[in-house]
């Protein structure tokens, strides 16, 4: 898996652009484009159904971006969202501790350690600058990720606000209005998907790292005893969730348990993906024990607290969270998918095998000339579109055509010619096998969404 390719796939065929790009672009963003954003959709719309929809107990949220400024202070976030970082003396280039350990031995995982642990493992293990090769750090100092802006016109620290940097308080500061607005009994869930934003300063790696990206995050609220075995279970359903349900390689994943917990998590793990700069976390799941829900409700002064119907006893319950970025899915759902053919000696081609219910267009429609063929293959594709999403081509020869269509995971291709006229039947080709086969056009959506079902049903989705 070549990296250079990828991004040049992304960004020639419209799935991801610099973001800014005319204005030289502003580091670490990015944008999606018309087959991006189609992606993206689909890889949130599976994943709703997986955490929420066919999740038993679990319901969804759609909450703010901007949030009183006391939510953050109750996380913890005003106080301790920070990145460890350090200057090179000789280079000025700026590194993140954690990130400089973990570049140097995969198999540790710095997230949490103190300013005092990071810098005796860089001394004890001479890591130098990645960037000029010398040993000459300043001290640990922690930078907050947070971006702060002001409400109204003032801007004293009353008046100050921040873009939120994870979804997950939402969920939290909601937990009473949404267990007492359903009736809903413990254990249950909370999922969402929406934007966050952080301060980062090292460098993206495309857009497995960026400012502002979209997170997927679901809280199970349960009772203390039953927390581990639900912790366990979370585990096994993103797993499953990349696996089965996306399609991702399993050798190309791995769970990863923090060595170091913070003091309120009794386990937590990360799920990795193994990109082509190496492995990247993709998913967090983690036992909080009662932290969050105890701090809102000592902050807030509100009650928070659940009365179990059948006991009457109150409390506050666990929450187990699984957290996952979206384009950091993306980003290990395209490197999956990127394959080379070796066609003929001189002939190599490039197809996205992407699961075809997270394709951006499941069929495109293709005359085989304009001459003639226009009107039929036009009202085909307005027909197909009223089923999926469609795609129609009519530049150049069907073959570079066909590959057009490899290269952005497209399923099927959709042939009209001649013999359409007469009989009413078009050719449909195989993205993978690229086998082709003549069926007719009424046939058609039935045909697709049989196999796109196929599909789901084998995979357990629906
Ligand atoms: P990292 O150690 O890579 O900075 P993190 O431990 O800070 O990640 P979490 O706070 O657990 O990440 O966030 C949950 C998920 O959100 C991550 O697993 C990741 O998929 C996604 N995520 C976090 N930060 C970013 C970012 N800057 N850009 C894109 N996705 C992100």
């Amino acid at each position: 898996m070549d990296m250079e390719k990828i991004i040049t796939l992304c960004k020639s065929r419209g799935f991801v652009f610099p973001g800014s790009d005319i204005y030289d672009g502003l580091a670490n963003t990015w944008d999606f484009g018309p087959l991006g954003v189609e992606l993206k959709n689909n890889i949130k719309a599976a994943w709703w159904r997986e955490f929420v929809t066919t999740n038993d107990n679990s319901v969804g949220l759609d909450g703010g971006i901007l949030m009183n400024r006391n939510v953050w202070v109750a996380s913890g976030h005003v106080a301790g969202f920070a990145d460890p970082l350090m200057d090179c003396k000789a280079c000025q280039t700026r590194t993140r501790a954690d990130k400089l350990i973990e570049a140097h031995d995969a198999n540790v995982n710095a997230d949490g350690w103190t300013n005092e642990a990071l810098e005796k493992y860089i001394n004890d293990h001479h890591l130098t600058c990645p960037n000029c090769g010398k040993f000459a750090w300043t001290p640990i100092r922690q930078f907050n990720l947070m971006f702060a802006t002001n409400r109204g016109v003032t801007t004293d620290t009353a008046n100050q606000i921040f873009l939120r940097p994870e979804t997950a308080q939402s969920e939290y500061i909601n937990f009473a209005n949404v267990q007492r607005s359903l009736r809903l009994k413990v254990p249950f869930g909370i999922g969402q998907i929406g934007k966050a934003f952080r301060n980062e300063i090292t460098p993206g790696n495309f857009i497995f790292r960026t400012i502002e990206f979209e997170q997927m995050e679901h809280q199970l609220f349960c009772p203390a005893d039953a927390a581990m075995g639900f912790y366990e279970q979370y585990k096994q359903k993103i797993w499953h969730f990349c696996t089965d349900v996306l399609g991702l390689n399993p050798e190309h994943l791995r769970f990863h348990d923090h060595e170091k917990l913070v003091f309120y998590a009794k386990a937590a793990c990360d799920m990795e993906y193994l990109y082509p700069f190496g492995w990247g976390e993709l998913n967090g799941t983690h036992h909080r024990g009662v932290h969050d829900l105890t701090n809102h409700q000592n902050l807030s002064k509100k009650n928070l607290m659940y009365q179990d119907p059948v006991t009457n006893a109150k409390y506050l319950p666990t929450v187990i969270e699984s957290s996952q970025g979206v384009e950091r899915l993306f980003l290990a759902i395209i490197c999956d998918a990127y394959t080379e053919e070796k066609i003929a000696d001189d002939d190599t081609r490039v197809v996205l095998k992407l699961n075809p219910n997270l394709a951006p267009y499941k069929v495109c429609v293709l005359p085989l000339q304009k001459k003639g063929l226009t009107a039929t293959a036009t009202k085909l594709y307005r027909d197909l579109q009223q089923h999926f999403a469609t795609a129609y081509d009519d530049a150049g020869s069907i073959g570079k055509r066909y590959r057009r269509q490899d290269e952005i995971g497209t399923p099927f291709c959709v042939t009209v010619d001649y013999d359409t006229l007469n009989d009413q039947t078009v050719t449909i080709r195989d993205r993978d096998t690229m086998t082709q086969e003549r069926v007719k056009i009424a046939d058609l959506p039935a045909k697709v969404i049989n196999i796109l079902t196929a599909y789901n049903t084998k995979k357990n989705i629906l």
